[in-house]
């Protein structure tokens, strides 16, 4: 069992109470390492540490910054096999997706690193003895406080805009495995950022998480996490105004329209409901399926999800591995009860299979409900696992547009047909920030990712999203000024 250190002003460090907790194997459940349990304290020493590399970090040249943000994507991508291999660890994902996961981190990197270099100022058309330009500058100490669902790849999404363009940051990463966001450190440590440019502060978000977010010197807190945690940030952040940005839960609505290609549409969404072990904000929430192609969907979609996989991450034929933690699957199978008892029909899985040897881990069978109506809790909470919310069949487009809008969530949608007008006039209506037409959505770095509704303030990807990381200061001179 390795104990680990947070990494403060480019120093390793015990939390200053000396305490710490466990980290858990998902597949084993044995305690495979111990982190530190940070407090209110350490988290005002990497404040600190933050403010005092601000203006170190935020002076260099633009590429100056540049080269060492390459330099971080460089070393990530000689060590993605070793990322890879701690995401397993840690979090229970199947090895193949963990490999491509890791493999993809340090484009974030490079493509943050090379846009940064061309966000342009403005100038505003003014009189002859009058100029205005308008500058971007870095927003100062960044906050990243992210979820446990894809631990290091949350990270990176905001670590490199925001550093790309001269912020410095805190990351606090999930409580339960933080173990890659201190790989991480141990690979900044190496490029040579200045001092205190990137903290990593392990610990509950209840006392780390809120310490950053009501920290007096933190100018931005950049959160993904569940819409729960994100209003109690926008609460706490609130007394110091400052700037945010929050990727919140979903409850997506997949509507299969009568013109669908049945095939296809099973085919994938049973990839799509079991991917990440249905731990994903974008993950399928509700299928809204028409009444005339019903049947043969969820004839379909059973015999797919039958097939999945299911078993040791580190089984290269595995699919699907466990839930992140014991206390996940109790709520996953807590929701399950609650469909039953409010009259819907398990019709596949609903319990944890028997996964030799041992019988260990926290695995969740592929799950499929039917007879589901729109109060009932699991069609308007967030279930975070593999089971798949079948409503009451639907005919009529203008309903079913009604019933999808009728969540707080407005995260992602999805619609299958084979007429893509149909399906733009469903876009139209539909209250999401992603909708997907006929295909499942990807996160890259080209297109602005964010929810609408509770799903959360503001994008992330893009230009878009590194605009998030700066403010706009307007200059105004009068050019007759002399000495
Ligand atoms: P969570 O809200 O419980 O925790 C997220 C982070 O916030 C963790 O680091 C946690 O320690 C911290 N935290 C917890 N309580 C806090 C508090 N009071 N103050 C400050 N920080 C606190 O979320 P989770 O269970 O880790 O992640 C799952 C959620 O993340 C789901 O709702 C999922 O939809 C969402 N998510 C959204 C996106 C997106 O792009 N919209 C992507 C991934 C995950």
């Amino acid at each position: 069992m390795s104990e680990y250190k947070m990494w403060i002003g480019g120093k390793w460090a015990d939390a200053e109470s000396g305490k710490t907790y466990p980290v858990f194997n998902p597949v084993t459940e044995a305690e495979i390492a111990r982190v530190p349990l940070g407090d209110k304290t350490d988290v005002d020493k990497a404040v600190e540490a933050a403010r005092k590399a601000f203006p170190i970090w935020s002076k260099k040249s633009q590429g100056e910054r540049f080269q060492m943000v390459m330099k971080i994507a460089a070393i990530m991508r000689e060590n993605a096999k070793e990322i890879a291999r701690i995401d397993t660890l840690e979090h229970g994902t199947p090895a193949g997706l963990a490999s491509m996961i890791a493999g993809d981190l340090p484009e974030w990197f490079e493509w943050n690193a090379y846009n940064a270099r061309s966000l342009m100022g403005n100038t505003v058309p003014q009189g002859p003895n009058e100029l205005i330009y308008l500058q971007r500058e870095p927003v100062g100490i960044v906050a990243l406080i992210t979820p446990w669902n894809l631990p290091l790849l949350m990270i990176v999404e905001k670590l490199a805009p925001a550093l790309s363009v001269g912020n410095t940051c805190i990351i606090k990463p999930a409580s339960i495995n933080s173990l890659t966001a201190l790989k991480l450190a141990e690979l900044l440590d190496k490029v040579g950022l200045p001092p205190g440019t990137v903290n990593v502060i392990t610990g509950p978000g209840g006392i780390v998480g809120e310490a950053l977010a009501s920290h007096h010197d933190v100018n931005m807190v950049a959160f993904t996490g569940s819409s729960e945690t994100g209003k109690t940030i926008m609460g706490l952040a609130s007394k110091t105004v400052k700037r945010l940005q929050l990727e919140l839960g979903g409850k997506n609505p997949v509507i299969i329209l009568d013109d669908a290609n049945v095939n296809q549409v099973a085919e994938s969404m049973v990839g799509r409901q079991t991917f990440n072990c249905g731990q994903i904000c974008a993950s399928p929430g509700r299928y809204y399926i028409h009444e005339k192609i019903y049947d043969e969907f969820l004839e379909k979609f059973t015999t797919g999800m039958k097939k999945v996989v299911v078993g040791d991450p580190n089984d290269e034929t595995t699919q699907m591995g466990p839930l992140v933690s014991a206390e996940h699957r109790n709520r996953v199978e807590a929701y399950v009860k609650s469909a039953v008892v409010e009259g819907a029909k398990v019709i596949l899985g609903g319990k944890r299979p028997t996964i030799p040897p041992g019988n260990k881990g926290y695995y969740f069978e592929p799950t499929i409900i039917t007879n589901v109506t729109q109060k009932m809790k699991v069609a308007r909470e967030e279930i975070f696992g593999p089971v798949a919310i079948i409503m009451e069949k639907f005919n009529s487009d203008d309903k079913v547009i009604e019933m999808a809008n009728d969540n707080v969530y407005g995260l992602a949608a999805y619609i299958f047909t084979q007429d893509a007008a149909r399906g733009m006039r469903f876009a139209n209506e539909l209250q999401a920030g992603t909708i997907q037409i006929g295909r499942t959505p990807a996160r890259d770095q080209d297109v602005p990712w964010g929810g609408f509704k509770e799903s959360g303030i503001g994008k992330e990807h893009s230009v878009v999203g590194l605009y998030e990381y700066t403010d706009l200061k307007r200059i105004q001179v009068d050019l007759t000024l002399r000495k």
